[in-house]
C-alpha cells in the first residue's frame, strides 16, 4: 500500500497545557468545517463551561474509563493532572472514512505511545513564547484554581523536555503572536512543510 499524502496522515498536537493548541483548533475548524476531524478523546475530567459531552470529549466515569482500558479500547491513554485521558481506536478510526484529515491533541506520554504504533502521523509541538506567558495564559483562562495551575505547569516541564530531545515533532509553532501562529498551523494542517519555528529556550 503507497504512504498516505501529508495532507491524510494523521496530526498529532502536543504542547503544554495552555500553549493554546484548542485555540488553533477552534480557528482551523471554522475556517475550514469540512477538511478536519477531531479526535474525539475519553477523560475522566470534569466538563468546562462550554464543553459539551462527545464534543471536545466524551467525559466518563473513572469506573468506565478503566472498564475501557481493559477492553483494549484504547491506542493511548495517560494520566495527566489527576485525570484520566485517553484516545480509542474508535475515535481515529470513524475518521479515516470520511476523507478528512485527523487531528489528535494529546500530551506527551501518549505522544510516545503513539510513536510504538502503525498510526504514522505528523507531529506538532506548541510550544508558548516562555514559561511566564504559559503560566499568564493559564491563569486569565480561568478554568482552573491556582493549585491546578501550578500543576500544570509542573507538567508543562515534562513536555518541555521532551520536546528539547533530538527529533521527536516534525514542525514546532511558538504561539506568540495568534495571528501569525495561525497562518503557520494553516499550512502545517494543509499538508504543507513549511520549515516552522525553532524552539525558546523556555527555561525563565
Ligand atoms: P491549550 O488548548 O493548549 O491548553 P488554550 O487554547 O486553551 O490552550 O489557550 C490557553 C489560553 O491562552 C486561552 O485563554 C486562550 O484564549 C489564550 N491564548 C491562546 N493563544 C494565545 C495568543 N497567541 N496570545 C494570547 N492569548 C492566547
Ligand atoms: P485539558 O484538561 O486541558 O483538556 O487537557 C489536558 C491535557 O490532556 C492536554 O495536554 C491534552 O493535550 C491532553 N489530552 C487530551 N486528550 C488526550 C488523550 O486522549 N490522550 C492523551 N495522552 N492526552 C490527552
Amino acid at each position: 500500500m503507497s504512504p498516505l499524502p501529508d495532507f491524510l496522515r494523521p496530526l498529532v498536537l502536543s504542547g503544554p497545557s495552555g500553549a493554546g493548541k484548542s485555540t488553533l483548533l477552534q480557528r482551523l475548524f471554522a475556517e475550514f468545517p469540512d477538511k478536519f476531524a477531531f479526535s474525539v478523546s475519553h477523560t475522566t475530567r470534569s466538563p468546562r463551561p462550554g464543553e459539551t459531552d462527545g464534543k471536545q470529549y466524551h467525559f466518563v466515569s473513572r469506573d468506565s474509563f478503566l472498564q475501557l482500558i481493559d477492553q483494549g479500547a484504547f491506542i493511548e491513554h495517560a494520566e495527566f493532572s489527576g485525570n484520566f485521558y485517553g484516545t480509542s481506536f474508535q475515535a481515529v478510526n470513524s475518521i479515516s472514512d470520511l476523507g478528512r484529515r485527523c487531528i489528535l491533541d494529546i500530551e506527551v506520554q501518549g505522544v510516545r505511545q503513539i510513536k510504538n504504533t502503525s498510526l504514522n502521523p505528523v507531529y506538532l509541538f506548541v510550544s508558548p513564547p516562555s514559561l511566564a506567558t504559559l503560566r499568564s495564559r493559564l491563569v486569565a483562562r480561568g478554568t482552573e484554581s491556582q493549585a491546578a495551575v501550578d500543576k500544570r505547569m509542573k507538567t508543562a516541564l515534562n513536555e518541555i523536555s521532551y520536546a528539547k530531545e533530538p527529533g521527536p515533532h516534525d514542525v514546532v509553532i511558538v504561539n506568540d503572536d495568534l495571528d501569525r501562529a495561525y497562518a503557520l498551523f494553516k499550512k502545517v494542517a494543509l499538508g504543507e512543510k513549511p520549515a516552522g519555528d525553532v524552539l525558546p529556550p523556555l527555561d525563565d
